[in-house]
């Protein structure tokens, strides 16, 4: 997103943001605790509700605000990866969900008492190909009984819902992959403990990612989103806004660590004088922002797409490679600035390293990407 767009929400989100200070995040990062403070804030502050319409209880600005957002939190040295996906994993209820559903949840999620920031696809034994998912939904009476498990599952513990993606049809039963899978609401208030057990897994980041086991949970058929069957269709839609949004939090890691670099290369003196003099500290510096502003146009341009209701998916991928990219060399970068001290937790640095690398695997890997543009937009035959 341009750097000066949305200028009052930027100062409010950088202003808010001044309260966590690295020593917060380092103390999170070191215990694996979740933020809730920082969350709390954010919510408070209505931060987290932009996405929703305002006859739902949110402020309906759309995804050019919500990158703003979450590029200022990422440049500010914070971590929105707690929470972003409040922001959009409603969007599936939004779009897809009856009236009914959407005037039962959508006010909650929009004030914050519900917490909807978990979102269940991927399955250790299916990985990227979501059509193998195994995850199944069998119908008894006025409930769907689910058994399965998934992996990956963020916030699973930070949430009170979750949006669902299960199989109720077999693979072998349907004539295209992706037929034959739904999407299901589940109160994850009632839900642990009586059929869902969640596990955490450690990680080199901080991220609050968990497995699910599913042991015959019972989940309402009211809590159905949309369609029977239909379901996978109903999760693409929903990847835009997250790619889009994903790729904004890259663009704002990348803004934090050139400001980082180019600071510290001005200050630094090595051999009687600031190491930022020698072309080869500068070089990489400035590579960094170009490629940092050329990704952030891709972004700005796939929001757009996206908020005037037009077709989005090839920008979003390509907004969120080259963010992704963009961040990592900027993350690379900025260690070998520092020397040393890109390596001391005391400077943010490798912790910021560490958490950035994450976005060329998750949401979607850097090779699904580039796949998805060979085969949809250069027309190359699909291998898989
Ligand atoms: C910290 C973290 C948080 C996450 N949060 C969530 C979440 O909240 N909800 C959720 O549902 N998922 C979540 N995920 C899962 C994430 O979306 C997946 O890890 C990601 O999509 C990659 O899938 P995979 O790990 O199964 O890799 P695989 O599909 O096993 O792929 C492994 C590697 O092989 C490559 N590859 C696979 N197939 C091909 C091919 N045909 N051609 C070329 N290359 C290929 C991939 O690009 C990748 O690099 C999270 C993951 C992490 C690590």
């Amino acid at each position: 997103m341009a750097a000066d767009s949305f200028p009052e929400i930027r100062h409010a989100v950088r202003r808010l943001c001044a309260d966590f200070p690295g020593p917060y995040w380092q103390e999170k990062d070191r215990e694996r605790a979740y933020p809730v403070e920082f969350v709390a804030a954010l919510t408070a502050a209505g931060f987290l509700s932009v996405l929703i319409p305002q006859s739902h209880g949110g402020s309906g600005l759309g995804l050019g605000a919500a990158t703003a957002i979450l590029e200022e939190i990422h440049r500010s040295g914070a971590n929105g990866g707690a929470c972003h996906a409040q922001m959009y994993v409603m969007g599936t209820l939004l779009k897809h969900g009856s009236a009914a559903q959407q005037a039962a949840w959508l006010p909650g999620i929009a004030s914050g008492a519900l917490r909807l920031q978990a979102f269940a696809v991927t399955e250790p034994g299916s990985g990227t190909d979501t059509s193998r998912i195994r995850t199944f939904a069998r119908r008894d009476g006025d409930d769907y009984v689910v058994s399965g498990q998934k992996i990956w599952i963020s916030r699973a513990e930070h949430s009170d819902l979750m949006v669902l993606l299960v199989r109720t049809t077999p693979r072998e039963a349907v004539a295209r992959p992706g037929d034959g899978m739904s999407v299901l609401l589940v109160d994850l208030r009632t839900a642990v403990g009586n059929g869902l057990t969640i596990r955490p897994i450690r990680t080199m980041l901080n991220h609050a990612t968990t497995e699910l086991f599913f042991d015959d949970l019972r989940v309402p058929v009211a809590n159905l989103i949309g369609e029977e069957g239909s379901g996978f269709r109903y999760i693409l839609d929903g990847m835009n806004a997250e790619r889009v949004l994903i790729a904004s939090e890259c663009i704002g890691d990348a803004r934090f660590f050139i400001d980082r670099a180019a600071a510290y290369a001005a200050d630094r003196n090595v051999f009687g004088r600031a190491i930022g003099e020698n072309q080869g500290v500068q070089f990489p510096i400035a590579r960094a922002h170009v490629q940092m502003s050329a990704a952030a146009l891709m972004v700005d341009h796939a929001a757009a797409l996206f908020d005037a209701g037009m077709p989005c998916g090839t920008e979003a991928n390509m907004a969120k490679l080259l963010a992704s990219e963009a961040s990592w060399f900027a993350a690379d970068m900025c260690v070998q600035t520092h020397g040393g001290f890109g390596f001391a937790e005391g400077y943010d640095i490798e912790r910021k390293f560490r958490e950035t690398r994450l976005y060329q695997v998750a949401p979607i890997s850097t090779n699904l990407i580039l796949s998805h543009v060979a085969t949809h937009v250069l027309k190359l035959p699909k291998s898989f």
